[in-house]
């Protein structure tokens, strides 16, 4: 028998501790760890996911991206389907930044149910950071190019969860506007 609450703060901390020296671009450097845990609570919160292996990808869906954790790694603490998910969300950093950016435009519609909920808190996420504060030496038109690129990527998330989706609407809405 496993406790949720316990798999759950045990993840939390496993990404605290991985991503602990690293901060968001916006101008106050968040530290980095209160991304991918408002990523998990967008999705307990907003979407209304209680499935606790998407609520650990949640918190993991950076660590490989960004640190030297590996699919190994997160497979023998958390197991092959939390692994499964991580690796759908994750660039594959050999390539040049354009590509890895079309090829989440291209990926997106062939993604799995629990990655596409993934993404879309994401990118969620990171475009509220982006409507609060532009990162420093960030232009309007990289801003603009980044609401551009989200939304490709978002049609291709589309018939996933109807909260997400719509709040991700208004904000493009939004941008539009502006
Ligand atoms: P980055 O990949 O460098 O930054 C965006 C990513 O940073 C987000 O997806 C997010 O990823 C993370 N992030 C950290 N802090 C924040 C924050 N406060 N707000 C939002 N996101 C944050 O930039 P781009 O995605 O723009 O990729 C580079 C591309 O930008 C190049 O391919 C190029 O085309 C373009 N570019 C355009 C320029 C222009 O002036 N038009 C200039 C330079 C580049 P995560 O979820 O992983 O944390
Ligand atoms: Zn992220």
């Amino acid at each position: 028998m496993t406790n949720i609450a316990e798999d759950l703060i045990k993840c939390v901390n496993f990404a605290a501790e991985k991503q602990k020296d690293q901060r968001r671009k916006n101008p106050e450097k968040t530290p980095y760890i209160n991304h991918p845990i408002g990523v998990a609570y967008i999705l307990t919160n907003e979407a209304k996911i209680t499935d606790l292996e998407v609520l650990q990808a949640a918190l993991l869906h950076d660590t490989v991206e960004d640190t030297a954790t590996t699919f190994e790694e997160i497979e023998e603490v958390f197991g092959k389907r939390v692994r499964g998910i991580v690796e759908e969300v994750t660039d594959d950093k050999s390539l040049p930044k354009e590509e890895r950016k079309r090829l989440q435009i291209e990926h997106a519609k062939g993604s799995s149910y629990e990655a596409k909920l993934v993404k879309l808190a994401d990118k969620l996420y990171n475009l509220r950071d982006l409507e609060i504060a532009t990162p420093e030496g960030w232009s309007e038109g990289r801003v603009r190019e980044y609401f551009v690129w989200s939304s490709k990527v978002v049609a291709g998330l589309r018939g996933t969860n109807a909260p997400l989706e719509h709040s991700l609407d208004q904000i493009f809405r939004r941008h539009e506007r502006s």
